[in-house]
């Protein structure tokens, strides 16, 4: 097939974990496939992604003599989604279960190298895999096995609408007219909704989530927009991650986060993990980190505040201030703290935020590694000048804040150099869980019921209403749904 064809077996949707995978599963399938991505470059959220990726009996497990199967999984993903358990779709969540550790296989098979398996109560045992060196690892592999399987990437396309005769989906109608057909099927894999527009959000959401952004500025539903418009409904789409507190991602990226994602760098860099002592590693590996982490607000429980951009508190830091920073100007905040919190968070068990390859990053590994967001100043004036915000009213914001706490407060006074900042931080939706409904094939369910011939969807675009709480199931979904939705419309999707 040629670039210029405009007939394909296959047409993916979204060029992320979910679709790349898809686009792999299909081609090795035999079929002729173009994924189309709307960015300019292939990614999405699976390539923003810490990296992580929970599954049963892979080789790591195996290693780690740890003794797990799918059915315990399965039990403890129950735990973790708590009281939303009921609204979970057991049949997919059995399908992911399943599935996951074919996925991983076919990942290490590709070239990626993980390391873990990472515990994470209440999982019973350690299931969690990491990428080495960082999530643009996926993408990059991915995008070389499609390619040498002849897939077609093409990136600048926006797909807008989807093609139906006589109920079938028989193609996609980009952004400017330009038609692609299809002659099995088209998968959906174009992400989540958490930057979808005011209105497309309220049909499912409400409260906060409404006024802030997605981390992901392409998440706009636009798969989920596209199914509902030929028949599909959009499941547990009031649910998100988020809002949460992140910083915003480095402005560079560092030198060591481009270094290529090669296999052999990966299991170089693995195997000086194991053996070199961490005070050297640790700066080496939050070099990788590009992206949003998310501070503790434990840093509110021992006295810090949080500021606007006219240096005024704006919240009860320890009630949910992830609710209260959309509606500030600009959507920003500073976290501010003197010497007396800085000292505590120097050290485990207080962690300014979790961080990949290290697991959880102190404030020296912030000053070291993250310098654009940490300020330090010997005053609050000082500091004020440092953030951008007016003096008086942060030395106002201070005091205040002394004046409320009570006897056996808990917080510590704010009276000791170096005065800190850190941020801006913002409120995100990191990302939304809902998705197409689909059955265990992946096909994309009417709502009056049945299948829609001719459409799949995987990933976020087609969650279908299963709970991915914890870390690493998202990606475990992403590359498990699109591997079974190629696999499975190349198959079926006559
Ligand atoms: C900061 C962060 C950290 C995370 N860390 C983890 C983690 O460690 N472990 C984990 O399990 N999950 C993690 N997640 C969640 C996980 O990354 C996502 O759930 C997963 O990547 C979704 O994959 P996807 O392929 O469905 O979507 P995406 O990766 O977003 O891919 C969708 C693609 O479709 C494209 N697209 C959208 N609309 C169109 C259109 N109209 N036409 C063409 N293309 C379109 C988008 O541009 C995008 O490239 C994290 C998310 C964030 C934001």
């Amino acid at each position: 097939m040629t670039e210029e064809a405009r007939e394909y077996d296959i047409v993916v949707v979204g060029g992320g974990g979910a679709g790349l995978m898809a686009a792999y599963a299909a081609a090795m399938n035999g079929a002729s496939v173009i994924v189309l991505e709307k960015g300019a470059e292939l990614g999405g959220t699976t390539a923003l992604s810490v990296g992580t990726l929970t599954a049963t009996g892979t080789r790591l497990q195996r290693e780690a003599d740890i003794t797990d199967n799918a059915d315990a999984h399965f039990e403890d993903m129950a735990k973790i989604a708590g009281s939303r358990a009921e609204r979970d779709n057991l049949k997919l969540r059995r399908l992911l279960v399943d599935n996951a550790c074919e996925t991983v296989d076919i990942l290490e098979k590709l070239g990626i190298v993980f390391t873990g398996p990472l515990p994470e109560p209440p999982h019973r045992v350690p299931r969690m895999h990491a990428i080495i060196p960082h999530s643009k690892g996926f993408i990059r592999q991915l995008e070389k096995a499609a390619r040498n399987k002849h897939a077609v990437m093409r990136t600048g396309a926006n797909a807008q609408r989807l093609i139906t005769e006589d109920g079938r989906v028989t193609g996609v109608e980009l952004a400017g007219g330009e038609r692609i057909m299809v002659r099995r099927a088209v998968i959906l894999a174009s992400g989540d909704f958490s930057a979808a527009d005011h209105a497309y959000k309220s049909k499912y959401m409400t409260g906060p989530l409404l006024d802030i952004a997605g981390v992901n500025p392409l998440s706009t539903g636009d798969g989920q927009r596209m199914g509902e418009a030929v028949g599909g409904e959009v499941i547990n789409g009031d649910l998100a991650w988020g809002p949460e507190i992140r910083f915003l991602a480095p402005p560079r990226l560092s030198i060591i986060s481009k270094l290529p994602t090669w296999r052999g760098l990966a299991k170089l860099i693995l195997l000086a993990m194991k053996i070199l002592p961490g005070a050297v590693m640790r700066p080496f590996l939050l070099g990788f980190v590009t992206t949003f982490l998310a501070p503790s607000h434990s840093l509110f429980d021992k006295g810090a505040i949080l500021v606007n951009s006219s240096g005024d508190r704006f919240c009860d830091e320890r009630d949910r201030p992830q609710d209260h920073i959309g509606s500030q100007e600009g959507k920003v905040a500073w976290i501010i703290f003197g010497a007396e919190v800085a000292d505590q968070f120097r050290s485990y068990p207080n962690f300014i935020s979790t961080a990949p390859g290290v697991g959880y990053a102190d404030l020296t590994d912030y000053e070291k590694t993250r310098p654009d967001v940490v300020h330090k100043a010997a005053n609050v004036e000082a500091l004020a000048e440092s953030i951008g915000v007016p003096s008086n009213a942060l030395a106002g914001s201070v005091d205040a804040f002394h004046a409320s706490r009570t006897a056996g407060d808990d917080r510590a006074a704010m009276m000791k150099p170096p005065f800190y900042a850190l941020g801006p931080v913002q409120s995100w939706i990191v990302f939304s869980e809902g998705g197409l409904k689909v059955d265990e094939n992946l096909r994309v369910l009417h709502r009056d019921g049945g299948p829609i011939p001719g459409l799949y969807a995987a990933g976020s675009a087609g969650q279908g209403g299963v709970l991915l709480e914890g870390h690493g199931h998202h990606l475990g979904w992403a590359f498990t749904s699109g591997r079974l939705a190629g696999a499975n419309a190349v198959r079926d999707g006559v």
